[in-house]
């Protein structure tokens, strides 16, 4: 039996973000990359993270905070523009994470720019608040 998708579809993960992290295809619109960069982070998948953003963030230090924090909830919060035909969009979402007993709420309006077809994350564009 296969795991249900971390990102909270209510689908399997195959059939979900496991297509866009196991490399088999890639995120169509903004909302599916940002789902799908929830998932990687969910069961600790920072090559996917890495491969995803615009400006390569340092694999280590993202591989290392993995290991502490545990995804555990996503809520998108609103998506605006991000289809398959736009070039930019922004994803709003909040993503709770446990960290040595503590919860945190990661509050983030993501910014997502498509180059040469394929989606990626602008963490330049990017607001983030963790409460
Ligand atoms: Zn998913």
């Amino acid at each position: 039996m296969q795991i249900e998708c971390p990102c909270g579809s209510g689908l399997g993960y195959e059939e979900c973000c496991g297509k866009f992290v196991e490399g088999k295809a890639h995120a169509p619109t903004a909302e599916a990359l940002m789902r799908s960069r929830y998932a990687a982070y969910a069961l600790k998948r920072a090559d996917y993270i890495v491969q995803t953003a615009l400006h390569a963030d340092n694999r280590d230090s993202i591989a290392s905070w993995m290991e502490k924090a545990e995804f555990f909830r996503l809520e998108i919060v609103q998506t605006k523009r991000g289809g398959v035909l736009d070039k930019k969009g922004i994803v709003e979402f909040r993503a709770w994470f446990k960290e040595e007993d503590e919860e945190y709420i990661l509050h983030e309006i993501s910014a997502f720019v498509k180059r040469k077809g394929r989606w990626y994350y602008d963490e330049e564009g990017s607001e983030t608040v963790t409460l």
